[in-house]
């Protein structure tokens, strides 16, 4: 039986919601979401007040949210922070915002079988993977890659 993966079209602003980064102060995970989640996914979502909050040093910080940067970096939209789910991946940087992406991800790649919807359109996220996550010849690798990513979410 092969394992399924359908793009139905999620695209990458549907995991733009969380980013786990770097803290600028300590060095361990922080987080960067909306200040007010009350309109989350609401139109115009995207801007909007978002806060870095560490738990480890306890450090807040603010920023208006009124533009944002979606870069092939491996970097939050906002603060431009580097992101804590990252590591080394066949010559490249495997990384992810959140562990939404990072399952996404995990479905992509651990998928024998790839299925395109009709909703999923060309704008897709699945459509848009760089190739060398796309290519099979490549697969455990980046399984291994994203195995090592999901260890750093847990830690
Ligand atoms: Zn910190």
């Amino acid at each position: 039986m092969p394992i399924r993966f359908a793009d139905v079209g999620q695209n990458i602003y549907d995991f733009g919601d969380v980013f786990w980064v770097q803290c600028p102060r300590c060095q361990w995970r922080a987080r960067v979401a909306a200040v007010s989640s009350a309109n989350e996914k609401a139109p115009g979502w995207l801007f909007g007040p978002r806060r870095l909050t560490c738990k480890h040093c306890s450090l807040s910080k603010d920023c208006a949210g009124n533009g944002f940067g979606i870069g092939r970096q491996p970097e939050d939209w906002y603060f431009g922070l580097s992101l804590w789910l990252q590591t080394p991946c066949c010559g490249q940087v495997l990384w992810a915002y959140n562990e939404r992406h990072l399952a996404f991800l995990e479905q992509y790649v651990g998928a024998t079988l790839r299925e395109t919807t009709l909703e999923a359109g060309n704008r897709s996220l699945a459509s848009r993977l760089p190739r060398w996550i796309k290519s099979g010849q490549h697969r455990e690798e980046v399984l291994a890659g994203l195995r090592r990513l999901r260890a750093l979410l847990e830690e």
